[in-house]
């Protein structure tokens, strides 16, 4: 026991000090929830209210900025007479024509990558959807194909990249308020807690996205006529590609196949579908 330590601050200025930067993280803090509550925008496509910072405009600017360094990273494009590719393009637009994805003011463009290995697709903000070669040659009928670009197209839809990014700046503020607010010694355990929870929170929402995603994919893909079954075998093909070798790129962005599949059959089972047209082999240009 120290006599000294009377449970009054007789030191001074160090408590004072304290106060006001517990002050001003509590007003960072703040600021923050501001920021990210007034941002509000409507979905143009489901008219939820939805936090997010980007204009749709500003969206589409930003996912064809990226488009090329993110081909780049796998493979580059396929060149655009390749009967592959035309399939993939004409695909996506069959989506995009028959489903509401057309509602929005994104503006869908459909890309087939290169890479052989990786087996991957995944979407930019504003509609920039990309496949690549790997996940593209696993696939065998036109519905399953469809069932990849419109789970890709739902991510667009939701603004999942847009919400992303609205949560990260919150995430940013809340790691600079800690900083502020705790002492040196206590502050970088702090910091590193509140990166570790921004990070938590940006995770848990991207699963939460993933399954939207995929009920989007259900939704869309059975409006252009095709058979939602297919997505579970969608998730089949991931789920045996993951024994091979490389794992899928797939498999370290989205949740577990098994999961995605779970809950695929509930909403199959809840949402009865009529969608069954078109089921055809993907012809691959080998018909010709
Ligand atoms: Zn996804």
């Amino acid at each position: 026991m120290n006599p000294s330590d009377n449970g009054y601050d007789n030191r001074g200025s160090p408590g004072r000090g304290w106060n006001i930067r517990l002050i001003g993280a509590l007003i960072i803090v703040l600021l923050g929830f501001i920021m990210y509550m007034s941002n509000t925008q409507e979905n143009p496509v489901t008219g939820a209210k939805q936090h997010v910072s980007l204009t749709p405009d500003q969206e589409i600017k930003l996912g064809l900025q990226a488009a090329p360094g993110m081909a780049s990273q796998m493979g580059g494009e396929v060149s655009s007479s390749d009967p592959r590719y035309i399939e993939v393009k004409k695909m996506g637009n069959t989506i995009l024509t028959r489903s509401k994805a057309q509602k929005g003011p994104w503006k869908f463009q459909f890309h087939l990558l290169n890479d052989e290995k990786t087996i991957n697709a995944f979407a930019l903000p504003g509609g920039q959807v990309f496949i690549t070669a790997g996940l593209y040659e696993k696939l065998q009928t036109e519905a399953q194909l469809a069932g990849v670009l419109a789970h890709e197209m739902g991510h667009v839809i939701q603004r999942h990249s847009a919400q992303q990014m609205a949560k990260s700046q919150l995430g940013q503020m809340l790691i600079v308020a800690t900083q502020v607010g705790t002492s040196d010694d206590r502050g970088n355990s702090a910091a590193m807690l509140a990166s570790v929870v921004n990070q938590m929170m940006q995770l848990r929402y991207s699963r939460k996205d993933e399954l939207e995603a995929d009920q989007w994919g259900l939704i869309l893909m059975t409006e252009a006529g095709y058979d939602p079954k297919a997505m579970i075998e969608v998730m089949d093909i991931l789920e045996k590609s993951a024994g091979s070798g490389h794992g899928p790129e797939m498999l370290q962005t989205h949740p577990y196949p098994e999961n995605r599949k779970a809950e695929i059959k509930d909403y199959l089972e809840k949402h009865p579908s009529k969608g069954n047209l078109n089921e055809g082999a993907l012809l691959r240009g080998s018909k010709t």
